[in-house]
């Protein structure tokens, strides 16, 4: 349904639904939700986030006059309610934000970091000797990061923020105290939690209300985590980066909260609070490519996310994508991350800990040496190569390594503001519903990001960037992304996926620049992934396209996903990303788009409406 409305009306309309909506809400009940919208259009700022509440705190927090940092801390708290199985306190993440004061773009790293007692050799069974099966780390404490959003959150705000912690907070205070109204797609995340719920008598107690899931249409509330946010608003985050709440982590860590009758002896870990005291959220620049004039700001390491988009832009920046067949197109597509992951897996890890060559990852000259090897007859055969980006030489092949992969869940959101700020910000707890801990007593699920370490070295006789250490984050696929055009924000776009988010983005920003289409379609359209498999992860509709035929004539192959990474019996949606993004358009209108329909949609709003297009 497509509605125009214009602006007046639409202003007092959805100014009246508001106010109605609070006057007719009992203390206690959930409020209904507010519309679920994919894609909205209008003015001054907008939100595209998973959830109709988490949205609607940052519409309310612009409308406040708060900036897009300020309204970011209120969409990312909220999520912690009512998307809790893959955001939250308990979590990480990168922002990426353009400031319109300095017209920069900069970015904050809320990775988890390692706690001081792990070793590289962490993830090995000392038993066997042998690394651990992958659910056996992800359902654990042992693989719990010491969380970094609520760090991100504040260091937002002391950058860009008007608002104080406290006030961001506030929305989510409510909707946790007041409960959401479960839907299909929460019923839906909790079944493929459930029995990693069980385990834990905290999770139970909040996610599987008398030992079933919730029931589509009950109301949801979270009095634990209100509270805790509460606290946090008085004390500040050291009361979780070594306070009171931090003593309740760390201590569901080390004394896993296991339900009478667990079948799992989930591994604890070694978290101390001096692991917590020492975390850091930290500035640092962001990636830079120049792609068809369009400026491309991403995430550094510890996320590979922006090098790896950007080395796969530079690699097809060599080609004329927009005149090519559409199968040759999909092709370069699909060859292009295939030289760019195995890159990926022998050259990124945290800077801080590898030397990183990210300069000449991204420099043109090495683009062009690894785009000659696109044979546009026939598909790569992996694991490809790594190249050589301290030494280019065109077409240079070396010895290929295995491809350590991950494919799990997150969430992204975008923010603009009326002074024309805009937060792009990706943020996990890594897997679905993370390592299953709820903190008792205080109503946050903890992250099991140091699963996204290799558990055992996959670069042959080559260093393995992304081996455990203390102190070390993670490698992730993180890829939050603002471009510009002129020097003015053009996009912000982003996805969760494991990493499969880097070419979700990627193939975002293809859609959008290369293939003509509008910023929904590019969101919509079908999705298939190559990193460096022999095998693409595809979508149905991807492998519905007229052109596979084609490609796989030229030897593409592609498999549909639909079973979960922690337990072949659960199926899942086989699909890939949930992505969200913002266009800004010549007259000062902005366009909100995410997803119509994976993952349940994405909600999507702006300050001053001018259309509702789904
Ligand atoms: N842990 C993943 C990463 O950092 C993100 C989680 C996901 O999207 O599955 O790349």
């Amino acid at each position: 349904m497509r509605l125009r409305r214009s602006v007046s009306s639409v202003l007092s309309v959805g100014l009246m639904a508001g106010l109605t909506l609070v006057a007719g809400a009992t203390p206690g009940s959930a409020r209904p939700a507010p519309a679920k919208h994919p894609v909205a259009q209008g003015f001054f700022g907008a939100v595209v986030s998973d959830t109709p509440e988490s949205t609607q705190a940052g519409i309310d927090v612009l409308r406040r006059g708060g900036t897009a940092a300020d309204a970011a801390v209120a969409v990312a708290a909220t999520l912690g309610v009512t998307d809790p199985y893959v955001a939250g306190i308990g979590g990480g993440g990168f922002l990426v934000y353009y400031d319109a004061r300095t017209h920069q773009v900069s970015t904050i790293d809320g990775r988890e970091t390692t706690p001081a007692a792990d070793t590289e050799t962490m993830f090995v069974d000392p038993s066997t000797g042998k690394p651990y099966a992958f659910p056996t780390g992800v359902t654990s404490g042992l693989s719990v990061g010491v969380p970094g959003n609520l760090a991100t959150w504040q260091r937002a705000l002391q950058r860009w923020g008007r608002f104080s912690l406290a006030d961001n907070l506030r929305p989510a205070e409510e909707v946790a105290d007041r409960g959401f109204v479960v839907d299909d797609t929460f019923r839906e995340l909790t079944r493929e939690n459930a029995a990693r719920f069980a385990q834990f008598s905290s999770s139970a107690a909040q996610y599987l209300p008398d030992g079933q899931l919730p029931v589509v249409g009950s109301t949801m509330r979270n009095k634990d985590l209100a509270d805790t946010y509460r606290e946090i608003g008085r004390k500040g985050i050291g009361a979780l980066y070594g306070g009171s709440v931090g003593r309740d982590l760390v201590n569901a860590v080390q004394n896993l909260p296991l339900a009478a009758g667990s079948t799992l002896k989930p591994i604890p870990g070694p978290m101390q609070l001096s692991d917590l005291t020492a975390y850091k959220a930290l500035d640092t620049a962001p990636t830079h490519v120049n792609y068809r004039g369009y400026d491309v700001y991403g995430m550094a390491p510890s996320s590979s996310g922006g090098i790896t988009v950007g080395e796969s832009l530079n690699i097809l920046q060599n080609f004329d994508l927009k005149n090519m067949d559409p199968v040759q197109a999909l092709h370069h597509y699909l060859e292009a991350t295939r030289l760019a992951f195995a890159d990926r897996g022998r050259y990124i890890g945290d800077s801080r800990y590898v030397n990183v060559p990210q300069q000449q990852l991204l420099s043109p000259q090495f683009a062009a040496s690894r785009a000659c090897l696109i044979d546009p007859t026939k598909a790569g055969v992996s694991p490809v190569a790594p190249g050589n980006p301290a030494s280019p030489t065109p077409c240079a092949t070396g010895t290929a390594a295995s491809a350590g992969d991950d494919e799990n869940h997150t969430n992204h959101f975008v923010v603009s503001d009326a002074y024309g700020n805009v937060a792009s910000y990706t943020n996990t707890i890594e897997e679905l519903g993370g390592s299953a801990i709820v903190v008792p007593g205080r109503g946050f699920l903890l992250n099991n990001e140091l699963t996204d370490f290799n558990f055992a070295p996959t670069q042959g006789t080559a260093p393995d960037p992304n081996l455990p250490a203390p102190g070390k984050r993670p490698r992730s696929s993180m890829s939050p992304t603002i471009v510009l055009q002129h020097g003015k924000p053009f996009l912000a776009v982003g996805s969760p996926g494991g990493s499969t988010i880097i070419t979700t983005v990627l193939q975002i920003l293809l859609n959008r620049i290369d293939f003509g289409m509008n910023l929904e379609d590019a969101i919509a359209a079908p999705r298939a992934t190559q990193r460096n498999t022999a095998t693409s992860t595809a979508e149905p509709a991807f492998i519905a396209l007229p052109t596979t035929a084609g490609l796989q004539a030229l030897g593409q192959k592609f498999a549909i996903n639909d079973t979960s990474p922690l337990d072949p019996t659960i199926k899942i949606a086989p699909t890939i990303g949930v992505a969200s993004g913002l266009e800004f358009r010549p007259d000062g209108r902005v366009i909100a788009a995410g997803e119509p329909s994976r993952r349940g949609g994405s909600a999507a709003a702006v300050v001053f409406p001018t259309c509702y297009c789904d």
